[in-house]
């Protein structure tokens, strides 16, 4: 975890504390402004339960590609030679695996 990410998370841990502490004000001037209608009438009308399903399921399918290929036989991102273990460069093009 480097140090960027855990600056991300603290400024979203205090983003979400001030948000929760003002969560009366912040749902009054949503609903003032007309985004709760807007929302609302874009759940009836877009995201039926088939259409949620549907969602889900792409999310579980995308899996990054160098997930499946993790094990013995790995392959060079740059030339596609099989690499056999877990070599750090590639001994074909010479190219960084990670
Ligand atoms: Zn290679």
């Amino acid at each position: 975890m480097s140090l960027t990410i855990r600056k991300i998370i603290l400024l979203g841990l205090i983003g979400l504390v001030f948000l929760t502490g003002n969560l009366l004000l912040v749902a009054n001037w949503l609903s003032d402004k007309g985004v709760v209608g807007w929302a609302k009438n874009i759940r009836t009308e877009y995201l039926t339960s088939t259409a949620v399903t549907i969602i889900a399921a792409l999310l579980i399918l995308l899996v990054s590609p160098r997930a499946t290929t993790s094990g013995l036989v790995r392959r060079c991102p740059v030339c596609n030679h099989r690499l056999i273990g877990s070599p750090n460069y590639c001994g074909d093009c010479g190219s960084k695996v990670s």
